[in-house]
């Protein structure tokens, strides 16, 4: 599964699950773009580890929220690369909150970084993949997506919305020979997990046949599963990664 000489931009790479993927990625060859927000220290920490273990990747700040900023630097990274041959839409927060109690901002803010800046990446690099007519494309949705969660009706809407894009954009790139997955992650340790009360992550691990919580790199294997050559007939899927805990 040899991805030598493709581009891969992964949203939220510098941290966590995309940290893992980027890496993966790069090991197979890639040069990877290691999208970030805020934090460059991580994202240049992500960037040193691929060079250290031989592979090629640049850091690139971008908003992913921010229609004009994301469009912008995305079309510069398409004029001075080449090409984007692989997406991954794996740039994420949460805002949790009851939702009779939920700020519309917190709504908002989930809803924008989590759902419509997959869309704005995901038509911002499609055109270069349409050029080529090769593409692929992960969108890293969530076990929340498809259970539900009390205090998280923003994270859950905009993850479910996620199958909504991710089924969407198979049909209309499938012609293009693009093909557009989901992974839909269960409880993974990372900052975003790793502020959970004790108590909390013991109830979550009860709730698991596989009875633990899961890793970044069981995330980046079933990303690296559906941008290789093994799955180019595999197209508007979710592969959960998730110990079982939703079937
Ligand atoms: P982390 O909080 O560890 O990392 C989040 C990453 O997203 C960081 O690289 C951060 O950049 C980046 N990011 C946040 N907002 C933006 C933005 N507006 N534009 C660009 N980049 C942004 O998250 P995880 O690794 O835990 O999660 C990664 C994805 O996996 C998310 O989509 C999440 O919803 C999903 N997921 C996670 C699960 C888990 O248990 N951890 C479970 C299910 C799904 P910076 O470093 O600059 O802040």
């Amino acid at each position: 599964m040899s991805l030598n000489g493709k581009n891969a931009l992964v949203t939220g790479g510098s941290r966590g699950i995309g940290r893992a993927i980027c890496l993966r990625l790069a090991a197979m060859g890639a040069h990877v773009f290691i999208n970030y927000v805020s934090n460059s220290q991580a994202a240049e920490e992500t960037q040193q580890e691929i060079v250290a273990a031989g592979g090629s990747a640049d850091t690139i700040a971008f908003d992913v929220a921010d229609a004009a900023q994301a469009e912008g630097t995305i079309k510069q990274l398409i004029k001075d690369a080449g090409s984007i041959d692989i997406l991954v839409n794996n740039a994420g927060i949460t805002r949790d909150g009851l939702m009779v109690r939920m700020k519309e901002a917190d709504w908002d803010a989930v809803l924008d970084t989590n759902l419509k800046g997959a869309f704005i990446c995901t038509k911002a690099a499609s055109r270069a993949m349409m050029k080529k007519r090769w593409g692929r494309i992960v969108n890293i949705s969530s076990v929340i997506g498809f259970a539900g969660n009390a205090g998280q009706v923003n994270y859950a809407s905009a993850k479910a919305g996620m199958q909504g894009l991710t089924k969407s954009t198979a049909r209309e790139f499938s012609a293009r020979n693009i093909t557009v997955n989901g992974v839909a992650p269960g409880y993974i340790v990372t900052d975003m997990t790793k502020t959970l009360p004790e108590e909390v992550q013991e109830k979550i691990k009860a709730e698991i046949p596989l009875a633990c919580l899961g890793s970044p790199e069981d995330v980046a294997g079933a990303v690296a599963y559906l941008v290789g050559d093994d799955s180019s007939y595999i197209t508007g899927q979710t592969i959960h990664v998730n110990g079982g805990m939703y079937m």
